[in-house]
């Protein structure tokens, strides 16, 4: 099973939303976390999600971690790029982290999809 991590800004939950719905064939059939609002969302898309703290409280290292510990295949992320955000260390953290372990990251909607498509691919071959 793939283990995926999702975390969308406030300006980017509604189309994180929209995008667990439309890939839930995937998502229902991996290991999925999310941060602590990002969770909630997703849960009440009816996916099933492990959520950690919210984000500005120490989800995204909480993620970050997992990342570095070898505990995740995937990290959607889907940012605001035009929001500031307190705790844009812990995203620079995450980041750096997926960067330096080879753990794949999307950060928009276009490249998310693109990496869906390549997860169901591989569990195809599985
Ligand atoms: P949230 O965190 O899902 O708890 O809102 C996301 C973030 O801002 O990193």
């Amino acid at each position: 099973m793939k283990r995926i991590a999702v975390i969308a800004h406030d300006g980017m939950k509604a189309e994180m939303v929209a995008f667990v719905k439309d890939h839930s064939a995937l998502f229902s059939n991996s290991k999925l976390f999310a941060t602590g609002t990002t969770g909630q969302y997703v849960q009440q898309a009816g996916l099933t999600v492990k959520k950690l703290l919210s984000g500005p409280k120490g989800g995204d290292a909480q993620i970050a971690s997992m990342v570095a510990e070898g505990k995740l295949d995937a990290v959607i992320f889907f940012r605001d790029a035009l929001g500031k955000h307190p705790h844009e260390p812990d995203v620079q953290m995450l980041l750096r982290l997926c960067d330096l372990h080879n753990v794949a990251l999307a950060t928009n909607p276009s490249t998310a999809k693109l990496l869906v498509l390549g997860l169901e691919a591989q569990m195809a071959n599985e």
